[in-house]
This record gives C-alpha cells, sequence and structure tokens, in this order.
C-alpha cells in the first residue's frame, strides 16, 4: 500500500533496525520503544487488522513471533506479545503487526506511551543481539 508507514519498511524506502526476515515476514525495532529491544512483527502484505488476514499470512507470521519470541527468552525475564486492532483498541499503524516488548522485575512499564530514550547505537546493538539468538 502506497501510503502505508509499514509498507515503506518492509520495501526498504523507510530504513529500520532489522532483527529478522524472510520471505513473508519482517521484523524490526520500534521506533518508540516501551522498552530496549522493543519488536514489531509485521506481514509483508498488507492488511488493516488480524481478522482480514489470509490464514496463509497468519501462519507464518505466528511462526516469526514465535521465533522473537524464543529468542527473547534467552535475553529477558518476560515479554508481553501485544496486538491492537483498529483505533478503538489502541492500533496507530494500520498495517497488522505483533508488538514483542521485553520484560524485567520492576522495569515500572506503564501502558502510556511515555518511554523511555534509548540511543541509535543501543538500538542497533539489540537488533544485533536478538537476532544473534534467532534460529
Ligand atoms: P500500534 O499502536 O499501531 O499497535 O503500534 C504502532 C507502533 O509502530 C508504535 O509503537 C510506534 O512507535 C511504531 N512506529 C510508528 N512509526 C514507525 C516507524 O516509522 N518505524 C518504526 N520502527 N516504528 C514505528
Ligand atoms: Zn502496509
Amino acid at each position: 500500500m502506497a501510503d502505508c508507514i509499514f509498507c515503506k519498511i518492509i520495501s526498504g524506502k523507510i530504513p529500520c533496525n532489522k532483527v529478522y526476515e524472510d520471505a513473508n515476514t519482517l521484523a524490526f525495532l520500534d521506533a518508540a520503544p516501551t522498552s530496549l529491544g522493543h519488536t514489531l512483527v509485521v506481514s509483508k502484505n498488507h492488511y488493516e487488522t488480524f481478522d482480514e488476514m489470509k490464514e496463509i499470512d497468519v501462519k507464518s507470521l505466528a511462526i516469526t513471533a514465535h521465533k522473537i519470541a524464543k529468542a527473547f527468552k534467552k535475553i529477558s525475564e518476560g515479554y508481553n506479545l501485544i496486538q491492537n486492532n483498529k483505533k478503538v483498541a489502541g492500533q496507530v499503524v494500520p498495517h497488522v503487526h505483533f508488538h514483542i516488548v521485553p520484560r524485567k522485575e520492576n522495569d515500572g512499564i506503564v501502558w502510556n506511551r511515555q518511554y523511555p530514550k534509548y540511543s541509535k547505537e543501543e538500538m542497533k546493538e539489540i537488533a544485533d543481539k536478538i537476532s544473534g539468538k534467532i534460529k
């Protein structure tokens, strides 16, 4: 979709900190992370919401989210897997995606979109670290 920000990331028109890519999916760091390592997993085919997806793309997306989750198990104490559909549910980017947010004891996260800022170097380093743990 021409004016979709995630489609632009998928096509390489907008840069991202890539964590994983295969033929049907892409995983990259959220530009405004809730915690360091907050990853978005997207289907390369554009759909607005989860219910609209073809089963084949649901499978690919779930498998990639599972790969990232397994990597997170090695580098974090826990994680949230979140998926928002439509503005009323908090969806800001209308291209279906899972958030995977690493968690640790007493991290103080409240879901208010007021999150810490991380440097470019920290983002690159964590993207490489997650990437390195994906089998
Ligand atoms: P939603 O609220 O739609 O579930 O989440 C959209 C997420 O996309 C937000 O957490 C936001 O920080 C992230 N985001 C928005 N624009 C960009 C972008 O251009 N690049 C990256 N990497 N993340 C983005
Ligand atoms: Zn899109």
